[in-house]
């Protein structure tokens, strides 16, 4: 193993436009501080637009660079575990393609590293350039995600952060499927501190993330780290529970007063209301389950299709990876 100092690793989805000032950006801090011996890790999360080829490009160029092609989109947690897998480093740097998350922190990362930490994360106390519903999600959601959960998730951490090589093989043998790093980051424990920091507009492009990758992300995270919600389905049996015995006093002081009850109205909300409870307490059980089924299947996380790296720094690929040096 070649003994680098530093991994910086970036997955990518259609990022065309803006890794060549990532490129840029990093090589800079990277130089300035840990001289040559870093590498680039990008992965090509089954991009649509150029961005292989331009990693490609890159790559022929710039000996640092390990570029990665997934066989297919695997979303944004995999494709960042993916880059992980491969990485060399003793320490490594995570970052986004769209320089929301400034390279430029990496020197006082790495000063905090000095003084023993594992792993420190990036905090944001501003996000510039993002929709007022993509902030207002973002902050419902660490906030839902901390009363849910059974341990301790920083709020508004994203995956920006240094990681010791001794953090990053503990998160790489979890085996699980539905991952959710910052969690899984945090349930490692070791020593982790946070380093505030405001979160930039994206470098270019869109972001990545529609509201249906939110939600997958958001059901990840809290079906990862909970059984909570499973325990929903008895809270709302107490509830309902509780109200109809209520409404069975009421029913029975009308039969015992001799009025007609015409109760048609209040009996269908009620069957509306119960149907739907169990249907969603059937559902919360169904997502946990599906889970179960995913992970007893114990597929590969991911499928590499091709490296690409200067020969003489090529990292090993386990030949399970199905990967193709070039
Ligand atoms: N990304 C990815 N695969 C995906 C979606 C996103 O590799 O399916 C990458 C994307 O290229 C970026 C990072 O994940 O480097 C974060 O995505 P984005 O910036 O769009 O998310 P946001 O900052 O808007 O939450
Ligand atoms: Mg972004």
């Amino acid at each position: 193993m070649a003994g680098l100092k530093l991994s910086v690793v970036v997955p990518c989805y259609n990022e065309e436009e803006g890794i060549h000032e990532l490129h840029q950006r990093v090589t800079a801090v990277c130089r300035e501080h840990v001289g040559t011996d870093y590498e680039l890790v990008l992965i090509n999360d089954g991009s649509k637009d150029k961005t292989w080829s331009i990693m490609r490009e890159l790559s022929a160029v710039d000996p640092n660079i390990v570029a990665i092609n997934l066989s297919r989109n695997h979303g944004h947690q995999l494709a960042l575990s993916a880059g992980l897998q491969m990485t060399r480093g003793e320490r490594v740097f995570i970052l986004d393609a769209d320089l929301q998350d400034p390279p430029e922190l990496l020197p006082k990362m790495m000063a905090r590293m000095d003084d023993g930490c594992d792993v420190v994360f990036g905090q944001r106390v501003k996000r510039e350039g993002e929709t007022v519903f993509k902030k207002a999600s973002a902050h419902f959601f660490y906030r839902l995600l901390d009363r849910m959960v059974d341990i301790d998730i920083p709020t508004d951490t994203g995956d920006f952060r240094l990681m010791s090589r001794r953090a990053v093989e503990l998160l790489n043998n979890m085996p699980e499927h539905h991952r959710f790093i910052r969690g899984m980051v945090s349930w490692i424990g070791l020593r982790q501190e946070a380093l505030p920091y405001e979160r930039a507009a994206r470098f270019a492009g869109e972001t990545k993330y529609p509201l249906s990758k939110m939600i997958k992300f958001a059901i990840d995270a809290i079906t990862g780290f909970s059984v909570r919600p499973l325990r929903m389905a008895s809270y709302f049996g107490i509830c309902f529970g509780i109200a109809t015995l209520l409404l069975l006093v009421y029913v029975l002081i009308h039969y015992f007063t001799g009025r007609s009850v015409d109760g048609w109205t209040s009996l269908a909300v009620i069957m509306l209301a119960l149907g739907s409870i169990q249907l969603f307490v059937a559902g919360v059980m169904g997502e946990y389950m599906g889970r179960l089924y995913m992970e007893a299947k114990g597929r590969p996380l991911f499928i590499i299709q091709e490296v690409v790296s200067s020969p003489e720094k090529a990292p090993a690929v386990s030949p399970t990876e199905k990967a193709s040096h070039e």
